[in-house]
Order: structure tokens, then sequence, then C-alpha cells
């Protein structure tokens, strides 16, 4: 089946909810063997989608020009769900990982899908990590249930969507020729979000700094191995209108963390040390704010009790991102209007983006005016 077949699907298929059953390999629907029911069980249904970039994504440990994904829908009385997981190879996730999980997953014995807590409490024990397949389920029963009542999340949480902040456009690590490409590139953003970490950091401030005096944050993808080094690097930045600095250390590095955050001029934001819920706690002597994303955190139910937990501890809140499609994106971009930073630029890195949803407008994120995650398969 190709994507479009998959996207759309038929519409008496979606009508007709089926009780699923496995089938062992990764090449797209669960296959259904039992007769069609009348339309009142959750349906879940996925296809592998390999996400291509516009340029080599250099950071301080990896580079990569396609990521891996997985499109999932859950289609529930002729409404469907769209969900998705990206899965970046640091991160341990992968094709075959996310579609073994799925076929794990039975939904077709939820019957009523505003159960959100009793499902997704399912979802998470079906095995231990797997936090991109996961979100995957979470965003699809998000927009499910959004697009049931006819409101997308922001309005379901009761969130002002002028509120979402500037997004932050991302700098690899590159040549001095292709950063310069990129700053011009990132023309329409009013703020800078450079990877730093490996020989050339100084330079690449210098390079970017030769052409636009917008503000940076620097996200050094624990590249720095000595908190000397760091605290040197983020006085140097301070003075070149860079705003904070994402996980400058080794996440392991917990002493040397607190060490630093005590002397730093700019606000460190943990971004590889965390992951989940717990981890927020973790936090709070170590950072002065985290970054979560949907594909670490396991989606946006536990995202929102995230935003929660740091605002009880005093913690600043930026919302990032995956190389994803704006299905992902947007679903993200519920989220924003409670974020102090939002860096949602992993659609704008694709050339194959196969969702319309939250669009960039003077460099603030558009949140969709549309039931759900607010998107649209092209
Ligand atoms: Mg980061």
């Amino acid at each position: 089946m190709d994507r479009r077949t998959f996207i759309h699907g038929l519409g008496t298929a979606i009508a007709a909810s089926t009780v699923t059953t496995s089938i062992s390999s990764c090449s797209g629907e669960k296959q259904q063997k039992e007769p069609r029911y009348a339309g009142n069980k959750l349906k879940l249904s996925f296809q592998p989608y390999e996400l291509e970039l516009r340029h080599a994504f250099n950071l301080a440990k990896s580079s990569r020009t396609k990521t891996p994904g997985v499109q999932v829908r859950i289609e529930y009385d002729g409404i469907t769900g769209y969900g998705e997981a990206s899965m970046p190879p640091y991160l341990g996730e992968s094709t075959e990982s996310v579609c073994r999980f799925l076929n794990e997953v039975d939904l077709a014995q939820f019957t009523d899908p505003f159960r959100l807590e009793d499902i997704l409490d399912y979802v998470d024990h079906v095995a231990p990590d797997n936090r991109a397949a996961k979100a995957s389920i979470d965003i699809a029963l998000h927009d499910l249930i959004g697009k049931i009542i006819r409101q997308p999340w922001y309005k379901i949480w009761g969130l002002s969507p002028e509120k979402a902040p500037n997004i932050s456009f991302t700098i690899g690590i590159d040549s001095e020729e292709v950063v310069r490409e990129k700053v011009r590139e990132a023309e329409p953003y009013k703020i800078l979000k450079v990877k730093m970490g490996l020989d050339r950091d100084k330079e690449t401030i210098e390079t970017i700094r030769s052409m636009t005096d917008r503000p940076i944050f620097v996200d050094v993808n624990q590249g720095w191995n000595k908190k000397e080094h760091a605290l040197e690097m983020i006085h140097w930045l301070a003075e070149r209108k860079c705003l904070l600095v994402e996980q400058p250390l080794p996440k392991e590095m917990v002493d040397e963390m607190a060490w630093l955050k005590e002397r730093s001029p700019l606000p460190l934001i943990a971004d590889e040390f965390l992951q989940r819920l717990p981890d927020v706690v973790r936090a709070k002597d170590l950072y002065d704010g985290i970054n979560i994303k949907l594909m670490k955190c396991t989606g946006m139910h536990e995202a929102y009790q995230m935003v929660s937990a740091a605002r009880a501890l005093g913690l600043k809140l930026m919302i990032g991102c995956m190389t994803e499609t704006s299905c992902a994106i947007s679903a993200a971009a519920q989220l924003s209007p409670l974020m102090d930073w939002a860096d949602l630029d992993g659609n704008l890195l694709i050339t194959n983006d196969c969702f319309e949803g939250a669009k960039i407008v003077d460099g603030q994120i558009r949140i969709p005016d549309r039931p759900g995650i607010g998107v649209i398969p092209l």
C-alpha cells in the first residue's frame, strides 16, 4: 500500500472498525481476520515513513540525512486520528522496534476513546521504553478525541494561542559556507538555535554574528566534557547575545552540572538528561529548565503533566522536537502557549512532509484552528 492510499484510506473501512490481529512484518496496516463490527472499537493501523532531510544534520555525536518514522492512525466510528513516531538513531528506537511494539498493542479492547488514562496506562505497560512508539498512539488518540468533540487541544486545555513563543530555527554543525546558507534560510525566524560541541564552536558563532544579531539558543548535545571549558564557553556566548545553553555536559556528569549551574550566567536547559515525568524532579538542582519532547515523554498526556511538575519546581520550559512531519509538530504546538521557548522546526527541515498543520507566521508558531491536533493529510 502506498502512503497516499494509507493516509486517505477507505471511508467504508473507517466506518466499520474492526478487531485487528497482529502481523509479524513492518509493512503496514494490521490485517483484519475477523468480521467487521458496526463501528465502536478503536482500530490502530500504521506504516513506516522515512523523513528526508533538507541538509545533512550534524550534531556533536552523530550525522544523518534521513530519519526513520512510522505514521499511525486510530479509527473510531468513522473518525480518524493521526499520530507519528520519529526515531533519531541515538534514542534507541527503530522502524522495527516501533512496528513490533504497535503490533503488540490491542486497542480493539477499548470502546470509549475518552478513557485516555486507561488506554494510555495499558499502552505504557505493553512493554517498557518504546517512548516514540507510545507517543504515536498518544498523539493519534488526542487527535481522535479532539475531532469527536470538534475542538483543538489548546482550547480543551484552556490556552491562548497568541501566547505561543517565537520558534527557533536550527543550524547544525557545518562548514562556514553551509552555516551562511542556513542563516539566510532562517531569515523568517526571530531566534536561531545553533548546534555546538565540536572544535569549530566559536567560529560558527562568529560566522553567524557577522551576518545577524538575532538571539541564539545554543545546543551542545552533551558535546563539552569539562566543566571549566563549559563555563568559559558560556561566558563567551553570553557576551554574544546567546540566550540559553542546552545540555552543555554529558547527562551522566551530575556533580559537574550542579557546579556549572551555580556559576552559569545563562540558563541551562536539560534535554538528553531528561525523558519522562519522574525525571523532572531530578532536573531541579542541576538545570534551570527542561526541554520536553513528545517522542521522549510518550506524548501529549505526559507532556502536559511534565509542564505542571516543572512549574511547581520553578523550572523554565521549552518544547522541542525530533525530525518530524507536521503531524507531531502540530501536536506539540498545542502545548506551546505554556512554554517559555519553542523549538518546533522539525517539519521545516524535511522535504517530504505528508501533513498540513501548524505554520510559522512572523516567527511565531500558529496553531491551526481545527479540531484535534489540527492536521490535514496531504
Ligand atoms: Mg537538544
